[in-house]
């Protein structure tokens, strides 16, 4: 089994966000940044099957060189190679269509993403992939197993669960769940020293318009003083949440 596991490099979601630009461009300035929390769900199972099914591990990131720290944390962890495709991510299609290429010629018949990458939380990229590459897809995966050449994946549903099996090869979007937080890997000192000596190959980009672009962002309004409202005065908190909040 060879698997995929599609890395977005995003800020540390204790990172302060700023735009430059008169608000067109994300501001990169002392943001730290981390795997994107759902890839990590989707990097940890991979490990599963590189342990118990004997599974390959490469980790992708569409992206330039600065996201390279991110994917040597995943070899560190445990996959076995790395690829970097050589460009900057700027709409979920062109990033979809880079990582198609990179299926391709990898042969992989298992591709690993989160549901979605928590910067622009554009939700597409999992979903592309499948239909560039007209592979099954199962999106919010909450469990994955596989056997031979059937997956078995589980889906949240509004008061239950969901099992879908379907064929390989396939593309899974994860979420939390799809192995329990406790189980994620922190890389140790033995891993980070060997993921210096595995492949990261930097990938020439193919060429690729994007389909949409962001004209600007607004951050949310600042919220307003708190208002102390004393623990006896419960008519004065009443008339505040109806009045002003327009909550009741
Ligand atoms: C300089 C810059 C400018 C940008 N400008 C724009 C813009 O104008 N419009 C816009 O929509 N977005 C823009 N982005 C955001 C960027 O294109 C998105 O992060 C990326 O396209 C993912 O799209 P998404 O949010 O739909 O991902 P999602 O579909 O939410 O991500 C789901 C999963 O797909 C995989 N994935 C996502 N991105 C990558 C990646 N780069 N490499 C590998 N796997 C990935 C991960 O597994 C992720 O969990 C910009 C980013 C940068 C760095």
């Amino acid at each position: 089994m060879k698997v995929l596991v599609c890395i977005s490099h995003v800020p540390d979601t204790t990172s302060k966000i700023n735009f430059k630009d008169d608000n067109t461009q994300f501001d990169t300035n002392g943001v730290q940044f981390v795997i994107n929390p759902y890839d990590e769900f989707a990097l940890t199972r991979a490990m599963w099957f590189k342990e118990k099914q004997g599974a390959t591990v490469t980790v992708v990131t569409v992206g330039n060189s600065s996201t390279e720290p991110t994917l040597r944390k995943a070899l560190a962890i445990g996959a076995d190679a790395a690829i970097r495709v050589d460009t900057e991510a700027t709409d979920g299609f062109s990033v979809a269509k880079q990582l198609a290429e990179v299926v391709k010629s990898g042969e992989f018949d298992v591709v690993l993403a989160g549901k979605e990458s928590i910067d622009f939380n554009g939700g597409m990229v999992p979903g592309m992939l499948a239909s560039f590459l007209d592979f099954n897809f199962v999106n919010a995966c909450i469990g994955l197993e596989i056997e031979g050449t059937t997956a078995t994946a589980a889906r949240e549903i509004d008061g239950g669960k969901e099992i879908i099996k379907a064929s390989l090869p396939i593309v899974i979007a994860g979420q939390k769940g799809l192995v329990e937080e406790k189980d994620l890997r922190i890389p140790n000192m033995r891993g980070i020293m060997m993921a210096r000596k595995k492949p990261l190959t930097v990938a020439t980009a193919i060429d690729v318009t994007s389909a949409t672009a962001s004209t600007s962002f607004e951050k949310p309004t600042a919220k307003g003083a708190v208002k102390l409202v004393d623990a006896a005065n419960i008519d004065e908190l009443i008339s505040l949440l109806h009045n002003e909040a327009k909550v009741i």
